[in-house]
């Protein structure tokens, strides 16, 4: 009954603590910063491997420690004046390159130089492939009025995804650039990246949200400007499937729920083609001679890496990341189509289930505990492989924390349900062994065993204990007039009248045929007397029914004997009650023996 009660609740347990953790969100976001933690082992796992090289397409201009240095020596001032970022520009250009993305916002600055603003202006309108940066944010409208940004910068987004929201991506405000610049050009793309709970930057937006209309991340626009001149995307329209791909030519971009990218990494850090912002600056200013700087078709990126100026982010692969290197890792996906595929929810909890119904079918089909717990943890070690694999090859994500948590859940559970088993099985197999089939007393082996014990026991604690044998009389008359059936009806009730008249801590067994025998621990001679004689009475006043309906009395003989008087080994007991059976037959039977 206990058991039966501790079996549900251990159920109901089991199951209220699955229901609790796809339920709670608390725990669903634990468990999906252990799976994030996963995916970054394996991202620099790969890396590692030196199975993903970053593109030498993408060229970083950087401003790095020896450049902030070069340019407060030259110019007295960060940032610096805006005009040599116009000969920049105009420089790089002679190269011929792909595209120049600034990861810098050229905003509305306190000394502002309206002439180098117009110039840079000029700039940014005279080439079609020099991309600006602006970033979206939920500032309070009383302190900022959001800006009307021009139309062409905005594209249309179909999303067709049941799963793909963008609520994570809107935003209410928008910190603006240079008006001028903002009115000159149609490509400006936004620096706004999405984190994870843990801080980790793993994923980019593709589009963010502002005043109900799509504009492209920075490094989106740059990656579309290439794919437009490889000629394998066209247009400003974009269609979200169904399966929440981004739809962009033949490259299908999984999205993830909360409208972003998950990166593929290239390398941990600096690992682009870096060039410091200064070595260029003395070639324009004439300090050193013309070079060739190999940037033809490149993607040239700015950014800034210098300790003061570092815009720092933590990515999978490494904790001081520089943020124009995640641009780059960005556009890296783009044009390698590399990004991170991650397998929906129902998938996942597919794959627990059947880890699970492997757990269980190893741990019901093998006996050695030990090699049962071998198989399963083997299985679930082929498993994280294959995750790992699947991302080699596939640059697949498939979760590992949810399904092996259900699987060890299970595994955990499965070993306490077969053991329970196990233990009521012995338990059975320990009464069927202990006890006597037709009168459901202990048998002849318990009662010896037992006597023994009672022996050592009362030695040890100097306490007497009484046994008392007795005999049905004329038994075997009774078989012969009544027949077997009926000796053995006489049997059983015997026997139940034999339990109902000691108390729980006394042993009542079948010491053979028509024999039995009672052990009463801590029992002196006399109450073991007045017991037989209480038994002895009991019995000749039963009436015993037989299977044929009629009833019938029977009678018995007793002898007792208490240790130590009688004997202080169990042969000496059996011997001494023995004696006191045979002279109650021979006194007449239906009484004790003295
Ligand atoms: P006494 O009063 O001297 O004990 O006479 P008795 O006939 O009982 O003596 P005895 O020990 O010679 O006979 C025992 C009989 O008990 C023999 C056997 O037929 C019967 N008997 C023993 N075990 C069983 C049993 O399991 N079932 C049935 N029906 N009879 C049994
Ligand atoms: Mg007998
Ligand atoms: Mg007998």
């Amino acid at each position: 009954m206990i058991k039966k009660f501790l079996y549900a609740l251990w159920l109901f347990l089991f199951l209220l603590g699955i229901f609790v953790s796809v339920k709670n969100t608390n725990f669903r976001n634990f468990l999906a910063m252990i799976e994030n933690r996963t995916f970054d082992i394996r991202q620099n796992i790969l890396i590692k491997e030196n199975t993903k090289e970053p593109s030498e397409d993408i060229v970083i201009v950087a401003i790095d420690d020896a450049s902030y240095e070069y340019i407060l020596d030259r110019y007295g001032e960060w940032p610096m004046p805006r005009e040599i970022y116009v000969k920049l520009v105009d420089y790089l250009e002679k190269y011929n390159p792909q595209s120049i993305a600034f990861d810098l916002m050229f905003v509305k600055s306190m000394k502002s130089n309206p002439k180098a603003d117009k110039a840079l202006v000029d700039i940014v309108k005279k080439y079609d492939n020099v991309f600006v940066s602006m970033n979206f944010d939920n500032q309070d409208k009383s302190i900022r009025k959001p800006p009307i940004l021009p139309k062409n910068l905005s594209v249309n987004v179909y999303n067709k995804s049941p799963l793909v929201d963008f609520t994570g991506q809107t935003y209410s405000n928008c910190r603006t650039i240079l008006e001028e610049l903002l009115n000159s050009t149609g490509n400006v793309g936004l620096i706004n990246v999405t984190r994870a709970e843990d801080g980790i930057l793993r994923k980019m937006p593709v589009f963010l949200k502002y005043q109900g209309k799509y504009y492209p991340q920075l490094g989106m626009a740059v990656g579309l400007h290439y794919l437009k001149a490889h000629k394998q995307f066209a247009g400003k329209d974009f269609e979200i499937d169904t399966r929440s791909n981004l739809l962009l030519g033949r490259r299908k971009v999984y999205l993830d729920d909360d409208a972003s990218v998950i990166l593929n990494w290239y390398g941990t850090n600096q690992s682009y083609r870096y060039i410091p912002i200064y070595k260029i600056i003395q070639i324009i200013n004439g300090e050193k001679e013309d070079q060739n700087l190999d940037l033809d078709g490149k993607i040239i990126y700015f950014g800034t890496t210098a300790a003061s100026l570092f815009d720092i982010k933590t990515v999978p692969v490494s904790r001081t990341y520089p943020g124009v290197e995640v641009q780059a890792t960005y556009v890296n996906n783009i044009i390698d189509d590399n990004f991170i595929r991650k397998f929906d929810r129902s998938f996942t909890v597919q794959l627990g289930v059947l880890l699970a119904l492997i757990t269980v079918l190893i741990v019901m089909n093998e006996s050695s505990a030990f090699v049962g717990s071998l198989a399963a943890f083997s299985v679930y070690m082929l498993y994280v492989f294959a995750t790992y694999y699947a991302m080699k090859y596939f640059n697949v994500w498939i979760d590992i924390v949810y399904p092996l948590l259900l699987a060890i859940a299970t595994f955990i559970a499965a070993y306490i349900i077969k053991y329970l088993i196990k233990s009521r099985d012995f338990e059975q197999q320990y009464v069927l062994a202990t006890t006597d089939g037709l009168t459901e007393l202990y048998n002849h082996r318990y009662f010896q065993e037992q006597m023994r014990m009672m022996v050592e026991a009362s030695k040890r604690y100097e306490v007497p204990f009484s046994l008392i044998i007795l005999d049905i009389d004329f038994f075997k008359k009774f078989n012969d007039t009544f027949g077997h059936q009926a000796g053995d009806a006489v049997l059983r009730q015997v026997a139940q009248t034999l339990k109902k008249n000691v108390r729980t801590t006394d042993i009542a067994c079948r010491y053979g045929g028509e024999e039995m025998s009672i052990i009463l621990a801590k029992t002196d001679y006399e109450t073991a007397l007045s017991t037989a004689k209480k038994i002895c009475e009991r019995v000749s006043s039963k009436n015993f029914k037989l299977p044929n309906g009629k009833e019938t009395t029977v009678t018995i003989s007793l002898g007792a004997s208490t240790f130590p008087q009688d004997g202080i080994t169990a042969e000496e007991l059996i011997e001494a009650a023995d004696v006191r059976l045979y002279h109650a037959k021979n006194n007449g039977r239906n009484q004790v023996g003295a």
